[in-house]
């Protein structure tokens, strides 16, 4: 099992059926990538598409066999609106995490609503991803302060603090246990340095394929393994780990290791 906790879902990918998935796993099949955390594109830029995203997502991951974990995202701008479908997504449409990108959605990390979001996240035992790397709303610091607010949710650092903020992610990973690292953006010394020095066991690998036409998986899963080319290191990066962040193993068997 491979899998890659950062991508996204945009139709672009999906030829005539707008949630046809098997364009998009055709591109996870040619990289060895079996599941992916599947997070929104258009919800994020567009409000009035929100609604409409979360929904083809969770149709697409209906349709790929177990291979796509649905992310949904709100905008906490819209007030109750907004808690109102984030307990649809979880309790009709079933997501296994909520994605937020702070500066793209125009809401601060602090919005007194998160708080609200935090508590529903760990009843409902999944991750929220937030985008990081990108002062003035985005920074790995201020997802930490969150998670220190919020010991018992599970946050991940989208990007680990992306090319410029690599060094204040490691400082968050190594201070508070409910948070995890996704690697998916900082440079080869960077990824090493993160790997040697912060928690080895919440880590894991994204490449934000599906965010453009570009082949994201092809570039990000090279720098990982020019960066930590030790065999075991990547399958505790993409296997074990990601598996623990899912639940994977408690839901279904892990196929036979390849
Ligand atoms: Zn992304």
């Amino acid at each position: 099992m491979m899998i890659d906790c950062h991508t996204h879902w945009h139709p672009e990918w999906s030829g005539a059926d707008s949630r046809d998935p098997s364009l998009w796993l055709e591109v996870l099949d040619r990289h060895g990538i079996t599941h992916a955390a599947v997070l929104p594109t258009r919800g994020m830029m567009d409000d009035t598409l929100l609604i409409q995203d979360n929904n083809d997502i969770a149709s697409a991951a209906d349709r790929s066999d177990g291979r796509m974990l649905p992310f949904c995202t709100v905008n906490l701008t819209q007030g109750k609106k907004a808690i109102d479908e984030l307990e649809r997504c979880l309790d009709v449409l079933k997501v296994r995490g909520i994605k937020f990108h702070p500066w793209m959605q125009g809401v601060s990390i602090n919005h007194p609503l998160m708080n609200e979001v935090c508590a529903r996240a760990a009843s409902a035992d999944v991750p929220i991803l937030f985008h990081d790397g990108t002062p003035p709303m985005s920074l790995p610091s201020q997802v930490g302060l969150l998670a220190r607010r919020h010991p018992k949710t599970t946050l991940v650092l989208g990007h680990c603090g992306l090319l410029e903020f690599w060094q204040e992610a490691l400082m968050v990973l190594n201070g508070c246990p409910n948070v995890w690292g996704c690697l998916c953006s900082p440079h080869p010394g960077a990824l090493r340095q993160i790997f040697q020095n912060g928690p080895q066991d919440r880590l894991c690998f994204g490449s934000d394929f599906g965010f453009g036409k570009a082949d994201l998986l092809a570039y990000r899963l090279g720098l990982l393994r020019t960066a930590l080319p030790d065999a075991g290191v990547q399958d505790r990066i993409l296997n074990h780990n990601p598996r623990r962040l899912f639940r994977i193993d408690t839901e279904t068997p892990a196929p036979a290791q390849k």
